[in-house]
């Protein structure tokens, strides 16, 4: 292509509204234009990098077995009446009605529509297994839409779906698909871990989150340098801090006036933050309570507690909530509670000695509480519902844990029956008897997977593509391509790496040479082929990497060689 041909406007100020490097970066670099908050219009360039993306994906999901369709985006309310997550799925659901009233969504995700799909229809299991994907929009009108393309309420999704005969079966294609994701986020030259999730709303079984690391992104991992083990924070599992056992001393109640923080307590009472247990008090969507307990220097983790309750969202409590069970802010601990309250204490709280914890009274703590003997073992739950800190023991191998920080462009979860059980999807077994599909669900945000690129890829001049998601692999600047013999040289270089099947630009807009170089470390062409006066008066050209700064000089002669022979690089 040549650059005159190309619409991509790149601007010469940050724009103000941007705050991610890679937002700012898309916008300066001619990428993607806002049509509505957290709604993009994606540019040639842009749209060139996600096409190179998607086929990566299609190639990648086509070779693990998937076969891609292609469903509605508007879905009838009447499936997702039937899964129970229409009237679940909250305000994130973009829902419309139709002339006659009719109520229909966005689709957000696809699993009530394949698994409609097929029901019915895939009725052997000599069928099985199945795997159907798609790429298309998605809409969810996210509370915050930021970040440009990382989260934002229209955006291109790669789902695929997959249904077995049997739990194994699913596993398999589970492993399939995983593999699949490590191949396609390989290939788009992403550093990147596979972290245990949690599998949140979505359903139960296992799922890993693929996320590109990155220093400005939204999800917290924790890693193991020893072993391969890495999760997010949320889903961290985390071993049992056993404290040195200590004699017992009586439980007392001291008075500690206005100590209502536990770093207050721990220099007014001069005791180390790890003798002190921490309370911190929810409310579920139906107003129960929820108090939770953890040592004083961890922090609780609202998924853990989730999971280890039932419960289904949590809020802070009110404190007349508090106050009904007995309870006081600031002063709280499972000793002395009436009954109404769910108590979720920490397995490592459970296993402190003579610390420090509220006496459910103002101003008031006790001291030496042994929670083994002085919690109501029958009224609590005792769980890992702690977040995980640097330094936590991997709880594979027990060396140090790390945290890092990441983007999430995939996701791929086993979802079991809780599908096809609530659509009533079976098929025939071997026995020939009636059996719910087991399946599995596999997202990749593609826009999101090109800014994720950016972010991890970039210097103070731009953009650095890898060559395989690069919207053109190689650029040719004739500095001055109002001289004829310029541009002619250019153009036949530009033929013949065109023959050769390298996706190349000729940038021959009558710009000064210094504007045109710019642009190209902007958009962060992987190699850029100069032709100047002085290559054309010794007959060579002159090749800039972009990744690197590296300058080589070549004979005309051999430069497409050359280039090719580079590019397998980058
Ligand atoms: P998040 O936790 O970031 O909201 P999610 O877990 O809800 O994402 P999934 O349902 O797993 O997302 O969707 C699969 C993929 O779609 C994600 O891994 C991500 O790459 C992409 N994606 C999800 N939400 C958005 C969004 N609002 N904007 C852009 N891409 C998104
Ligand atoms: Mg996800």
């Amino acid at each position: 292509m040549k650059a005159t041909n190309l619409y991509a406007p790149t601007l010469r100020e940050t724009p103000a509204e941007a705050e991610l490097l890679s937002h700012k970066l898309m916008l300066r670099a001619g990428f993607i234009r806002k049509a509505a908050g957290g709604m993009y219009t994606y540019l040639p360039l842009a749209w060139r990098t996600m096409k190179k993306i998607m086929q990566i994906i299609r190639e990648e999901m086509d070779a693990a077995g998937g076969q891609e369709i292609m469903m509605p985006i508007t879905q009838p309310a009447e499936i997702w009446q039937e899964s129970g997550r229409w009237a679940v799925y909250g305000p994130e659901m973009m829902r419309l009605k139709d002339r006659h009233g009719r109520e229909f969504c966005l689709g957000p995700t696809h699993e009530e529509m394949v698994t409609t799909l097929i029901s019915g229809e895939v009725r052997s299991y000599k069928q099985l297994p199945l795997m159907l994907y798609q790429i298309q929009n998605k809409y969810r009108d996210e509370i915050r839409p930021r970040f440009g393309l990382m989260r934002s309420r229209e955006f291109v999704m790669k789902d695929l779906y997959s249904f077995d005969k049997d739990v194994d079966g699913m596993n398999i294609s589970y492993k399939k698909m995983y593999d699949a994701y490590s191949n396609i986020f390989s290939r788009c030259g992403l550093k990147f871990r596979a972290v245990e999730a949690d599998n949140g709303a979505i359903g139960g079984g296992h799922s890993h989150e693929f996320t590109v690391l990155a220093p400005s992104g939204e999800s917290s991992i924790a890693f193991c340098e020893n072993c391969d083990y890495a999760a997010s924070d949320e889903k961290a599992e985390l071993k049992i801090i056993f404290s040195e056992k200590e004699e017992l001393k009586p439980l007392e109640k001291v008075l500690t006036p206005n100590c209502h923080t536990i770093e207050l307590v721990k220099n007014f009472l001069n005791v180390p933050i790890e003798k002190t247990i921490k309370a911190v008090a929810f409310q579920d969507d139906d107003e129960s309570l929820i108090l939770a307990f953890v040592r004083g220097d961890h922090e609780v983790n609202e998924i853990k507690i989730l999971n280890a309750t039932g419960a289904l969202h949590l809020h802070m409590a009110e404190e007349s909530a508090i106050n009904s069970v007995g309870g006081c802010a600031g002063f709280m601990s499972p000793i002395g509670l009436k009954d109404g309250a769910k108590i979720v204490v920490d397995q490592t709280v459970m296993e402190m000695y003579n610390a420090v914890a509220g006496a459910n009274e103002v101003d008031t703590h006790f001291i030496n509480v042994t929670p083994k003997r002085d919690f109501d073992a029958e009224k609590i739950i005792v769980a890992d519902i702690r977040m995980v800190q640097e330094g936590d023991p991997c709880p594979h191998c027990g060396k140090k844990l790390k945290m890092t920080r990441g983007i999430e462009v995939g996701q791929v979860f086993t979802l079991g029956n809780k599908y096809s059980k609530s659509l009533n999807a079976t098929f025939l077994d071997e026995s020939g008897k009636e059996k719910f599909f087991e399946m599995g669900c596999y997202g990749i945000g593609v826009g999101r997977t090109m800014a994720a690129a950016i972010e991890q890829n970039n210097d103070d001049d731009g953009i650095i593509w890898n060559k395989n998601i690069a919207p053109f692999e190689v650029v040719i600047v004739p500095v001055n391509a109002k001289e004829n013999s310029q541009l002619d040289y250019a153009e036949k270089i530009y033929s013949e790496l065109k023959n050769f099947g390298v996706d190349v630009l000729l940038d021959d807009r009558k710009e000064r040479a210094g504007v045109k170089f710019k642009d190209c470390d902007l958009i962060g062409y992987p190699i850029r082929v100069t032709v100047s006066p002085k290559t054309l008066e010794n007959n060579s050209v002159e090749i800039k990497i972009r990744r690197t700064g590296e300058i080589f000089n070549f004979d005309r002669e051999i430069c497409v060689e050359k280039i090719l022979e580079l590019l397998k690089n980058e």
